[in-house]
């Protein structure tokens, strides 16, 4: 039987692995869950699978909860102390990191340090701390687990393989909702426009990272800490039909891919049996029906979210975590209706010129990298 804890476990990615869970309820046993603050959708988490422990970062929520489920022999924590006190439960395996934001950074740090497998989705972790994660994870021998649908196809395409015979990781990007559109048609986009996604549902932060290909972006210095590969073997593709989820290309030329229709219970599925495969109830791939697949090259002027995260990873030390911190609390203005769409892209762009690089963060000087981050944009005048 194998024991997972999910931080986020109320979220787009969360709810689905929960999905998995249910139809392999003789495997796996759900030992812990923590979410935000949605305390209607986690009792009835509670009630289906039966958590020993669980977490709201709300304590307003937290309240809410240990009152619905006051019949229930269930241990409720909250804030930062319940994300840690999880992260580390002697009775769990492995842990599913499918919070948004940097809030993931600490618990899955701490989980680590436990020995805890690391099933990877919050790539903002990854993004912020992977120098100090990945030489961690080597050392207490866990194994980190892309979700991601790309990494997790890199990781099935390096499978089997040598990675000293790698040439380079082609990355796919769908290229989101405003693919082909030029700076002058994205001016009076909204947040409603950039939510509708053309291939793939998810969390409404990531959805606008799509759109301004911030996600990809994330995704390139993912793909450096997950793979350890350099900045100039990533490449990314724009493949806007999202069957093909990324490729490795080989020292002969050779290329691996992986493909799927876009559905995140494949890649989920994937981490949770790793090494093995299991079946899935889903359609596949109809070829014929597809008819074609095509590749363009991504419009790094148009969208500066990759060309910035590019800087960023060549910059080092502190400055992905600039970057990722200005997005986070950008797209929350947008989602507000406070600022327009190309602003994202300046107001990252703003933090990182006025931010001088620490080398070799660690955990505090991140977390105050990402606070003064916030500062500095409140100060902006937007
Ligand atoms: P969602 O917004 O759908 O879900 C976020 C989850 O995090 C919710 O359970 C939310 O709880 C919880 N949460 C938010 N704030 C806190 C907090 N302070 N403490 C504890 N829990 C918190 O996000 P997604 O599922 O889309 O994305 C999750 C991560 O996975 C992101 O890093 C994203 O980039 C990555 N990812 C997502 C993909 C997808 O298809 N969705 C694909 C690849 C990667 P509540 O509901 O209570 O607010
Ligand atoms: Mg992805």
């Amino acid at each position: 039987m194998k024991k997972i804890g999910i931080l986020g476990s109320t979220g787009s990615i969360g709810t689905q692995t929960l999905e998995i869970v249910r139809s392999h309820r003789e495997e796996i046993q759900v030992t812990a869950l923590a979410a935000g603050s949605n305390a209607a959708l986690m009792e009835r988490q509670i009630r289906e699978y039966r958590p020993q422990a669980v977490a709201l970062w709300s304590e307003e929520a937290c309240r809410d909860l240990r009152d619905r489920v006051r019949d229930l022999d269930v241990k409720i924590l909250t804030g930062m102390d319940g994300l840690l006190e999880i992260a580390a439960m002697e009775e769990m395996d492995a842990l599913v990191t499918a919070v948004v934001g940097m809030i993931g950074v600490r618990p899955t740090l701490t989980a680590i340090e436990h020995g805890k497998d690391i099933l990877l989705a919050n790539k903002e972790t990854l993004v912020t701390a992977g120098h100090l994660l990945m030489p961690l994870a080597r050392e207490k021998q866990v194994a980190i687990l892309p979700v991601d649908s790309e990494h997790s196809a890199i990781f099935q395409s390096l499978n089997g393989e040598k990675k000293s015979q790698v040439r380079k990781i082609l990355l796919t990007a769908s290229g989101g909702p405003f693919r082909g559109r030029k700076r002058g048609e994205l001016e009076g986009m909204r947040a409603e426009d950039a939510l509708q996604h053309p291939n793939w549902s998810m969390g409404r932060k990531i959805t606008i990272d799509s759109a301004t290909l911030v996600n990809k972006g994330l995704e390139v210095m993912e793909a450096k800490w997950l793979f350890d590969v350099e900045l100039p073997q990533i490449q990314v593709v724009v493949q806007p039909q999202s069957i093909i989820h990324s490729m490795v290309e080989y020292v002969d030329g050779s290329i691996i891919a992986q493909l799927g229709l876009p559905d995140m219970k494949l890649p989920i599925q994937y981490a949770l049996f790793y090494p093995e495969r299991r079946p899935m109830e889903a359609p596949s791939v109809d070829f014929y029906e597809l008819a074609r697949i095509t590749f363009e090259k991504p419009d790094t002027e148009t969208f500066r979210g990759l060309a910035l995260a590019y800087e960023a990873m060549r910059a080092g030390g502190s400055m992905p975590t600039v970057y990722n911190a200005a997005n986070e609390k950008a797209v929350s203005l947008f989602l507000d209706h406070k600022i327009s769409f190309l602003q994202i892209a300046e107001i990252i762009e703003t933090c990182m010129e006025r931010h001088s690089v620490i080398g070799n963060p660690h955990v505090d000087q991140i977390l105050e990298t990402e606070q003064w981050t916030y500062e500095l944009i409140d100060g902006l005048r937007l």
